[in-house]
C-alpha cells in the first residue's frame, strides 16, 4: 500500500483520517466505527463495502467511563 496515496485518504462519511491494518488489508475510520477493504492494493472507499468494527476496534465512546467494571 502506496503511503502517499494512504496519507491522501480520508473517510468519505466524517472527512476523518484512515488508520491502515495491513493484517487485515482494510482501512479503519474510528470515528463511524467502519473499515473500508482493500483490494487488490486499491482501498474501496463505500461505505456501502465497509464492515461494521468490531467494539474493541473503535474509540471509546468517551473519557470517565473507565473503571467502573
Ligand atoms: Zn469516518
Amino acid at each position: 500500500m502506496d503511503k502517499e496515496l494512504l496519507a491522501m485518504l480520508v473517510c468519505p462519511l466524517c472527512q476523518g483520517k484512515l488508520k491502515y491494518d495491513r493484517e487485515a488489508q482494510e482501512l479503519h475510520c474510528v470515528y463511524d466505527g467502519l473499515a473500508y477493504p482493500i483490494e487488490e492494493g486499491i482501498p474501496v472507499m463505500l461505505p456501502e463495502a465497509a464492515r461494521p468494527l468490531d467494539v474493541d476496534e473503535k474509540l471509546p465512546p468517551s473519557p470517565g467511563r473507565t473503571g467502573e467494571a
